[in-house]
């Protein structure tokens, strides 16, 4: 006989088997980092793509506590998570209105968005009747924005602008199309009007104070990123991932381990299968040459990385068995060049299964 359980009566789930910490004073303290070196401006927060894949409701109270006053999303779609943390005006939306259904909704709950092209912004006048918004130049990355040369027109004109911005395509390296996009965006400015200036993203903030203006808009760098290594000393790791052995077991020489077989016991070996795989973000990449780490311990990642599993060479932890857990690097510039991956990458591949464990 099955009966159905009642939902509203579930016992407590068991224990996850794979954890992420979130660090919040590390999280804080970086804000702070970058608030400092943003001079005069103040720095914001990108938590766009649920802050970096770290959770908003894990971050954005942190970041909302020690003083960040704007917060910036990509879609519409990812106000809603915010709302219950933060006011709606200090909401940004960074991808604008593309339909008046879009431009309505921000409108109705006082989100700002933030204008790319004249089409944006004949709906956001339609729409938001006065209120205001941002508006993003284009001064070189050829992504989102207006062109310098649109800003006289009448649509653009007309906005209440707030924040005039732009992004800048290569902040991460020494490239003279930095001073070229510093320059262009302080050309056009005034050519409309609007409250305050922001340039910086995360790399952009190390690039120095004349590309920080009024406000600033790191993401990466927040969650532990270092994009350029004037932050290397400062940004501290603020993710941290373990998981659980799952089952330990002695193979014999010639034996192979995971799919495809790809790798070969040379001699007999104690190896542990632990439960983390790429549907939590830790992708085939990330395999070859990384560690799994207990204490001082260094657990070589051997085979494929499968969707829930992987297994490491247990030699320098012989007694580790079941239940035991194992430190899962997560060092982004480390982890970026070991895989191939962009510190990016790393943090918003991050699965669900991560997300959804308790902290
Ligand atoms: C994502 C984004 C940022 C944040 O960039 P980081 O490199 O993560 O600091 C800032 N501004 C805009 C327009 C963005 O799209």
């Amino acid at each position: 006989m099955t009966t159905l359980p009642d939902l509203k009566h579930l016992p407590e789930p068991p224990p996850p088997t794979l954890r992420l910490r979130v660090d919040t004073d590390a999280l804080a303290g970086n804000w702070r980092v970058l608030d400092r070196m943003s001079g005069s401006a103040s720095a914001g927060a990108a938590v766009k793509a649920d802050c970096y894949g770290l959770g908003i409701d894990a971050c954005v109270p942190a970041l909302r506590d020690c003083g960040a006053p704007l917060f910036f999303v990509a879609h519409w779609s990812e106000v809603a998570a915010l709302l219950p943390h933060v006011a709606p005006s200090r909401i940004a939306v960074l991808h604008g209105p593309m339909s008046r259904a879009e431009a309505d909704y921000a409108a109705a709950l006082g989100v700002v968005p933030v204008i790319n092209s004249q089409h944006q912004a004949r709906l956001w006048l339609e729409a938001g009747e006065g209120l205001p918004c941002h508006l993003m130049i284009d001064t070189g990355i050829n992504r989102l924005g207006v062109s310098p040369a649109e800003l006289s027109e009448d649509a653009i004109a007309a906005l209440d602008i707030d924040i005039l911005m732009s992004h800048l395509a290569s902040a991460d390296e020494d490239s003279f199309d930095n001073a070229r996009q510093l320059d262009l965006f302080r050309h056009c400015a005034p050519a409309v009007a609007h409250r305050r200036r922001s340039l910086a993203n995360s790399a952009g903030i190390a690039l120095g104070e004349m590309f920080a203006f009024d406000v600033t808009r790191p993401g990466l760098a927040l969650y532990g990123g270092v994009p350029r290594r004037e932050l290397a000393r400062e940004i501290r790791p603020v993710a941290r991932i373990e998981a659980a052995i799952l089952q330990a077991k002695t193979i014999s020489p010639g034996e192979k381990v995971g799919y495809n077989g790809e790798f070969t016991a040379p001699g007999e070996m104690r190896v542990a299968t632990v439960s983390i795989g790429y549907a939590d973000g830790f992708l085939r990449a990330r395999g070859p040459g990384t560690a799994l780490m207990r204490d001082e311990a260094r657990l070589p990642v051997i085979g494929k990385v499968s969707m829930d599993m992987v297994v490491v060479d247990l030699g320098e932890a012989p007694d580790c068995g079941p239940g035991d857990w194992l430190e899962v690097p997560f060092l982004l510039p480390d982890a970026a060049r070991q895989s191939a991956l962009s510190q990016y990458e790393l943090l918003t591949t991050l699965g669900q299964r991560l997300k959804r464990a308790p902290r």
